[in-house]
């Protein structure tokens, strides 16, 4: 028998006023499970991520975590729920310190119980982030910004990430740093992971399976290693290798 996915995306329509960012998606992500979503520049994943948590209303279509419909709820409630987005651009408060912006994320967590082992797992994952733990988020590097977003969300407990861009501006050694946290947070948390990528290469070596969208649409879907090995996408997402 099919499991059913922790979290799906049904039928699902965008709009910004006349504007159809999204146009009839169709998306699943099994519990534990790495998904990457690829498509060039204004495909939509933004949109896509911004939908499922939240921050946008569908005009259609649903959004269900473990069964239950949670389009419409407003951000906070979807974190609270289980479902937290790292957003594109990181977002960091610049004023606060790097521990500050760490327990910002715990708002979201059920229970306060578990929050020190959590920071401590976090500083241990991203020692960058230990010895910088009392300055200001705003003088972070871009890498170091992105890695304190996603130890903000892990501070929430989630039981889905959804991750924006995490390699925007980053170098490929910052990036491929970044990714096997990615990696780790998924097997050593069994977070389930939604990460949309421009670097389609490290997302399909990262991820279970992949979705490819081209203008508020889905165009090819499959497991990563099935996505590798089509034409198109070895031609417009791998480089043409
Ligand atoms: P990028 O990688 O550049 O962020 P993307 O795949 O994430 O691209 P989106 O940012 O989701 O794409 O944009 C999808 C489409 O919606 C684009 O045509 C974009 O111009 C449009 N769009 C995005 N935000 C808005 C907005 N606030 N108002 C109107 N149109 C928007």
């Amino acid at each position: 028998a099919m499991t059913q996915p922790i979290l799906a995306v049904r039928n699902l329509e965008t709009w910004y006023g006349p504007v159809n960012a999204i146009k009839g998606i169709n998306l699943e992500i099994q519990a534990g499970h790495i998904v990457a979503v690829l498509g060039a520049n204004g495909a939509g994943k933004t949109t896509l991520l911004n939908t499922i948590a939240g921050v946008i209303d569908p005009f259609k279509g649903s959004v269900e975590f473990e069964g239950r419909a949670i389009h419409g709820q407003d951000p906070d409630q979807v974190a609270r729920g289980g479902v937290v987005l790292v957003p594109e651009g990181r977002q960091v408060f610049p004023f606060l310190s790097v521990r500050e912006n760490l327990m910002m994320g715990s708002f979201a967590r059920s229970s306060r119980e578990g929050m020190a082992a959590d920071l401590a797992r976090i500083f241990e994952w991203f020692p960058r982030l230990l010895e910088r733990q009392d300055q200001h988020a705003g003088l972070l590097s871009g890498g170091e910004q992105q890695m304190l977003a996603i130890g903000r969300a892990l501070m929430a407990r989630p039981a889905v990430l959804l991750l924006d861009e995490p390699s925007l501006g980053l170098s490929p050694l910052l990036t491929r740093e970044i990714f096997s946290i990615v990696k780790r947070i998924n097997t050593e948390l069994r977070t389930a992971i939604l990460v949309v990528e421009q670097n389609a290469a490290i997302a399909l070596a990262t991820a279970n399976d992949g979705y490819i969208m081209e203008l508020g649409r889905i165009v090819a879907a499959g497991t990563c290693a099935e996505l590798m090995e089509k034409e198109d996408v070895k031609e417009f997402y791998l480089g043409g290798a």
